[in-house]
């Protein structure tokens, strides 16, 4: 069948509220570090029911500052998923500690979990990165149990779920990301949440030089000169984007109660088109929807799938290939064999999500798969996938 419609992956959502926002921050002529940053991390601060953050340049300098601001660095371990995006491991590595990677708990649970971590904690263990997969907000109860037990530092790589609770409530430290294929985007950026404010002033002084003063408190007339006080970067956020974080973040809850709803469609549409497809988590569970991913029937050809969704108008992805496949973290974690972790990312298909799709849209994306896995030759499939 042939069609005209297009149904993206993921797609920001600016306007005119943005547009005007740079506008005067150009009228204003102050460009990096200014109030508007202030305000926009008080203002997700508060959506998180905190009162301060720390904005910085990316989700993964938030990890990678986090990381340091606790003290996590050489000769530590660090508790990570696989199933995820590769920045939440490198973090690690960038800090100089080692990332040990964990296994999801299972098919239809893709996070990892104390149960699948157990006997990976030892005396160099340190801390465990969560991560919301696709928006559902993992076990934060049996975490803080499991990292308190073990005396670990708790953190959230929280890129797929901002503005759900209890996100950022339960952890040492939440880290956000502002890519514009995320649920609400700044171009580039990201977010720091954290409960103690001496690992958020910490956070605050490394994403400066590990600088005392910033240029806007010397303009204030506050000094003239200042000390560095520790090896930091330029991990800073500047006006632009925070203006448009500032848009942006109070429109997140609407978008994500639409995500939401647009997740429950698929739902039932996949379940009465297709039951052959898995959808993971719990429909019940809390949840930022981020992306749709689903588990195609065991032996299904994903590739010739996504090309006919693609003929069909469908942009899809996969969350994710597993990290420790890649060629670098290969050589760095050569016997990591995770296999609830290695099938889900063979057999995963991630559908298109975002507050722009009309309810049809769901409809038609599950028609278009429905006719993809009649006509992709998957079943006499022989070779395994990478
Ligand atoms: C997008 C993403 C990141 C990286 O975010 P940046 O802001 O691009 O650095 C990290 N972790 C996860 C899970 C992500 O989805």
């Amino acid at each position: 069948m042939k069609t005209n419609r297009r149904i993206s992956l993921a797609d920001p959502i600016l306007g005119d509220e943005e547009k005007r926002a740079l506008a005067e921050v150009i009228d204003d002529n102050w460009l990096t570090m200014g109030d508007r940053v202030r305000a926009f991390e008080e203002a997700f601060a508060r959506l998180h029911g905190q009162t301060d953050a720390v904005a910085v340049s990316s989700c993964t300098a938030a990890l990678h500052l986090a990381l340091q601001a606790l003290g996590v660095g050489p000769g530590d371990e660090v508790l990570v998923p696989s199933m995820t995006f590769v920045a939440t491991a490198n973090a690690v590595l960038y800090a100089g500690a080692r990332p040990v990677l964990a296994d999801i708990l299972g098919l239809d649970t893709p996070h990892i979990h104390p149960q699948t971590c157990a006997r990976l904690v030892n005396s160099r263990t340190r801390a465990a990165i969560v991560m919301h997969y696709g928006g559902y907000v993992a076990d934060m109860d049996a975490w803080r149990r499991f990292c308190d037990g073990h005396g670990l530092f708790l953190l959230e790589d929280a890129a797929h779920a901002p503005g759900v609770a209890p996100v950022g409530q339960a952890s040492d430290a939440a880290c956000f990301s502002f890519f514009p294929n995320k649920n609400m985007t700044t171009a580039e950026g990201g977010m720091i949440l954290a409960r103690d404010p001496d690992i958020l002033a910490a956070a605050r002084n490394l994403r400066c030089h590990g600088m005392t003063r910033v240029t806007l408190d010397r303009h204030k007339g506050h000094g003239f000169s200042y000390d560095v006080v520790a090896l930091g970067y330029n991990y800073r956020m500047d006006e632009l984007r925070a203006a448009i974080g500032l848009v942006q973040v109070a429109k997140l809850p609407e978008w994500n109660r639409r995500r939401s709803k647009l997740a429950g469609a698929y739902r039932h549409l996949l379940a009465a088109a297709l039951p052959g497809v898995l959808v993971p988590f719990n429909p019940e569970a809390a949840t930022a929807a981020h992306i749709m991913p689903v588990l195609l029937p065991a032996g299904a050809d994903r590739t010739g799938v996504m090309a006919s969704l693609l003929d069909a108008g469908v942009q899809t992805s996969i969350h994710y290939p597993p990290l420790h496949l890649f060629s670098h973290h290969r050589k760095l974690f050569p016997d990591v064999s995770l296999p609830n972790t290695e099938e889900y990312g063979r057999r995963v298909l991630t559908l298109p999500l975002h507050p722009g799709m009309a309810d049809e849209d769901a409809d038609f994306v599950v028609q278009a798969l429905r006719r993809a896995l009649d006509t992709a030759p998957g079943q006499n499939r022989t070779a395994a996938e990478p």
